[in-house]
């Protein structure tokens, strides 16, 4: 039996209605809200390709907070500029730099965050790679003592859970290991695990000023065009003891969020990336597109296709637009 007994309009009559029959509802509650930190203080700099969104040292990083916890968001994930850039990364792991002073920062003002640091080398290396390079080549098993070693001194200065981005294989459950040898076996881990080798983040480059300085980020990155391999990725991250995977970026890659909600048990992260963010500006900015209807539309989609997790660049205008619906 189908029409005139079944009219799927009945239930979308009124806004009422709709809300009632709704199935995805997002809320500030998932949100992640990323940041820059660069060493100094009273510095806030503006990156270009991304309106709104600064480098700033930890003075400055504490006032932003404060904010996006008044805003309802109750995260925030933290990268780093150094001082000075060298072979090793080796300001990954200093507790004097930016993301150290931050987390510090933060703890000590008391706001009701949790604080989440992105775990790489890549910012702090003066080739720009994810890991130690020799002979032109990224090595991975001597890149993961030093990715451990990173994020224990996040630990150390008071993060609630550290986030490796570099795709270095086995570098989750060296992390763990060094971890819980140190007394932090409670500080949460949440994989990069499905992480794209992908053009979508190059204001993210500028931002954290990252960018490879020979080479390509493809020996170690996901190919876009695979999707079981990304399965593969996060069952591995898993078994080596993450406790929240995430897949990056997020739209163009949809099917791949849905499919590691449907196969793991496990909270399930995604990243709204940099280029993602940039073109809703620009098109907004252009006045092309309507950008808090885009805005919501996005990360309704992303979590309908599965991530309750959602780190985005759009966080502080979604909780207001959210908060005063
Ligand atoms: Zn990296």
């Amino acid at each position: 039996m189908t029409f005139p007994i079944h009219r799927p309009r009945r239930l979308r009559r009124s806004e009422a209605l709709r809300g009632f029959v709704r199935e995805t509802r997002i809320s500030t509650e998932g949100l992640v809200y990323p940041m820059f930190a660069c060493p100094g203080t009273k510095i806030r700099t503006e990156v270009s390709s991304m309106p709104g969104i600064y480098q700033q040292s930890p003075d400055q990083i504490v006032e932003e907070c404060r904010e996006v916890a008044d805003l309802g968001i109750p995260a925030v994930i933290l990268f780093g500029l150094p001082e000075k850039k060298d072979e090793t990364g080796s300001e990954a792991w200093d507790p004097n730099a930016a993301v150290q002073r931050s987390i510090d920062a933060i703890r000590k003002a008391k706001l009701n965050l949790l604080v989440i640091t992105d775990v790489c080398l890549c910012e702090y290396t003066s080739h720009g790679h994810c890991g130690v390079v020799q002979g032109g080549e990224v090595l991975n098993d001597p890149s993961i003592a030093l990715l451990a070693d990173a994020a224990l001194s996040h630990a150390r200065a008071g993060a609630d859970i550290v986030a490796p981005s570099d795709m270095m294989d086995g570098r989750v459950a060296a992390i763990r290991t060094k971890l819980d040898a140190n007394g932090f076996q409670d500080i949460a881990i949440l994989s990069y695990a499905a992480k794209y080798s992908s053009a979508f983040y190059g204001p993210f480059r500028e931002a954290a000023q990252s960018t490879p300085q020979f080479g390509d980020r493809r020996s170690y990155q996901m190919d876009p065009a695979n999707a079981r391999e990304a399965l593969r990725e996060v069952e591995l991250d898993l078994e080596e003891g993450a406790d929240i995977v995430m897949v990056k970026p997020a739209l163009p890659y949809l099917d791949i969020i849905r499919r590691v909600r449907e196969r793991f048990d496990v909270p399930v992260a995604a990243y709204n990336v940099s280029a993602e963010f940039s073109m809703v500006k620009a098109a907004a900015q252009k006045g092309w597109i309507d950008e808090q209807r885009i805005v919501l539309e996005i990360l309704t989609a992303i979590q309908r296709a599965g991530a309750s997790i959602v780190l985005t660049y759009h966080a502080k205008d979604a909780a207001r637009w959210l908060n005063h619906c």
